[in-house]
């Protein structure tokens, strides 16, 4: 039997996260406050600054403002164009494209150096927007380009968490996201302490719900890849789970997915809960699942449960403990 499975402390984000690896994430300035825009204004998130401040360090990144554009400047927009949209000043057209993308291969860059969890970016930008930005031509403009600096991000960087600020008010897009950043700094951590076959399998075990909450086919791959530790390098193990890890956290959880990993904890306990426990958990499930109640109903009648009968496998699960309960992601209906 595998050692981890009896450990309750391993069930819990913060029996896992170090001092010395805080979560980092980079962000658009503006949105933390920073009067960084092109009128001198910023865009203060009070998502951002005031409830996930607490539990991360920034790295506060303006690239209008770091390629020399100034406080105050002409606004710009990308303008359509056969190579690829160009980063154009509305007023005066000065043609920003090739130092924005310069500046932005070298910032993602020193970026990688810092190793990140995730980056949050400013809506509707042409510098850093990650998705529906107007690209003009002639008088008109179409809402499906991405903003230049946001372009090489992603593109540089694909296993990176990144949202911008408008979809982190979506509440399962929100969790979708921390849910990520905190595994990913997890992952991190072990990382920096170097991966041997235990650690991979006591970091596989303590995520296996989890990991079933946002996709059981990258579950069962990894579950593969795990089984198959003895049979290569140590390096090339520790690459292929990482990026396994990161496309399945990228899988959306939906209500039916965590609706049945709630179930499969549920058989967990066998004949140990009383007639009305097991009653009142598979009414918590169900409400949750037709929505009349949220996430963390079920999740914590379930982990109370588990502390009473002491269901070794069932207190070692991060999926009942994945972040902090003070950013109330499994709040909402
Ligand atoms: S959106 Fe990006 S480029 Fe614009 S002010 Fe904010 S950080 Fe600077």
């Amino acid at each position: 039997m595998d050692p981890t499975q009896n450990d309750p402390t391993l069930g819990s984000w913060r029996s896992w996260h170090a001092e010395d690896a805080p979560i980092r994430i980079g962000v658009s300035s503006c949105l933390l406050g920073e009067e960084v825009r092109f009128d001198g204004g910023h865009k203060r998130d009070r998502f951002v600054t005031d409830v996930l401040g607490s539990w991360v360090q920034w790295s506060s990144v303006c690239p209008e403002v770091d390629v020399g554009m100034g406080i105050p400047r002409p606004s710009i927009r990308l303008v359509e164009a056969p190579a690829g949209p160009r980063l154009i000043a509305s007023s005066s057209g000065e043609d920003f494209t090739e130092r924005m993308l310069a500046y932005s291969e070298a910032k993602t860059t020193e970026l990688q150096q810092l190793d990140l969890d995730g980056y949050i970016l400013k809506k509707n930008s042409p510098s850093c927007g990650m998705e529906r930005i107007s690209v003009y031509r002639g008088q008109g403009s179409q809402r499906n380009g991405v903003g230049l600096f946001a372009e090489t991000l992603m593109r540089r960087w694909p296993h990176l968490p990144v949202e911008e600020d408008g979809r982190l008010n979506d509440p399962s897009l929100r969790e979708n996201f921390i849910e990520r950043v905190f595994c990913r700094n997890r992952w991190r951590t072990m990382v920096r302490r170097g991966v041997s076959r235990r650690r991979l399998v006591e970091f596989h075990t303590a995520h296996k719900m989890l990991l079933r909450s946002h996709s059981e086919a990258g579950y069962a791959r990894l579950g593969r890849l795990v089984a198959s530790a003895g049979k290569m390098p140590d390096a090339e193990l520790s690459a292929r789970y990482e990026e396994e890890l990161q496309s399945t956290m990228r899988t959306k959880t939906t209500v039916k997915k965590h609706a049945n990993v709630l179930m499969h904890a549920l058989g967990y306990f066998k004949l140990l809960l009383q007639p009305i426990e097991k009653r009142e958990l598979l009414t918590a499930i169900e409400d949750y699942r037709l929505g009349l109640m949220p996430l963390i109903v079920p999740s914590t009648l379930l982990r109370f449960n588990i502390r009473k009968y002491e269901v070794g496998y069932l207190l070692g699960q991060l999926y009942f403990d994945p972040h902090p309960k003070e950013l109330m992601l499994r709040n909402h209906c």
